[in-house]
C-alpha cells in the first residue's frame, strides 16, 4: 500500500503476511530517493506505488539500501544508469567477504559511512547502527525529522541479532543511539510506521524496557 506520509515523503508498505518483503520509502524532492526496494519478485508493489505518484523507476535518482539482506536489497538490480546505488561500505565488504551470496548485489556507486550525505537539497545523516547485520545503516533526515531505521527498530519490536554477523550487544548500543534522535516519523523496514514525537519516544521506551533484556 502506498501512503503519503507528508509532502515529499511516501511509504510503500508491505502488508502481506504470507510472504516476507521489506517496506520501501521514497523521498521525492528535487531529487528522488528510494530506500530498500525489496525483493525483485515482489518489486511490482513498489512500481504500482510509483505509478500512483506518476513516477516510474527511471525517475529514481538514487537507491539506498539500509543493509544487505535480500528482502531489502534484491530489487536494486532492477535499476540501470543513471540511477545511483548506495549502501554501507562495511555491509558491502561483509557480503563480499562471505564469498558468494545467494543473490546478486549490484556494484555500489557510493559506499556509505557514518556522516552526512547530500543528495540535491536533501541532507541526510548516516548512522552506522550494527547489530542486526554488521554494516546496517539508519538514515536520518533532520529537516523532516524522519528516521529510516531499516531492521534496527520497528513498531514495538527490534531486528534479529542471531543472523550471520549479528550482535545483540551492538544492536542494543545502536538502539540507544537512535533513541536519542528527535524523530517524528519512524520508518522501519517491516511493519507499521510510528508517527508523532511522543509515539516514537514511547516506542523506544517500550523497546528499552522489554527488548533490552533479550539482548
Ligand atoms: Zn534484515
Amino acid at each position: 500500500m502506498m501512503i503519503k506520509i507528508r509532502d515529499g515523503l511516501y511509504a510503500f508498505l508491505w502488508e502481506s503476511s504470507r510472504e516476507n518483503n521489506s517496506n520501501a520509502f521514497l523521498i521525492h524532492e528535487n531529487k528522488t530517493i528510494l530506500f530498500d526496494p525489496g525483493y525483485s519478485h515482489l518489486f511490482s508493489h513498489v512500481e504500482r506505488g510509483l505509478e500512483k505518484l506518476d513516477l516510474s523507476i527511471e525517475d529514481i535518482d538514487v537507491v539506498i539500501a539500509t543493509h544487505g539482506h535480500p528482502d531489502h536489497i534484491d530489487a536494486a538490480t532492477a535499476f540501470g544508469k543513471p540511477t545511483l546505488f548506495m549502501m554501507g561500505k562495511e555491509e558491502y565488504e561483509y557480503f563480499y567477504k562471505l564469498g558468494s551470496p545467494s543473490f546478486r548485489i549490484p556494484e555500489p556507486d557510493v559506499l556509505l559511512q557514518e556522516g552526512e550525505l547530500n543528495i540535491g537539497s536533501v541532507q541526510l545523516q548516516i548512522l552506522q547502527t550494527p547489530g542486526h547485520s554488521p554494516g546496517s545503516l539508519c538514515l536520518y533526515w533532520p529537516e523532516r525529522k524522519a528516521l529510516f531505521s531499516g531492521d534496527v527498530a520497528f513498531d514495538r519490536s527490534i531486528g534479529r541479532s542471531d543472523l550471520p554477523g549479528g550482535n545483540g550487544r551492538l544492536l542494543k548500543e545502536s538502539l540507544q543511539r537512535i533513541g536519542q534522535l528527535d524523530v517524528e516519523y519512524l520508518l522501519p523496514g517491516h511493519g507499521n510506521i510510528v508517527t508523532g514525537r511522543e509515539a516514537v519516544r514511547a516506542n523506544f521506551q517500550m523497546i528499552e524496557s522489554y527488548w533490552f533484556s533479550y539482548l
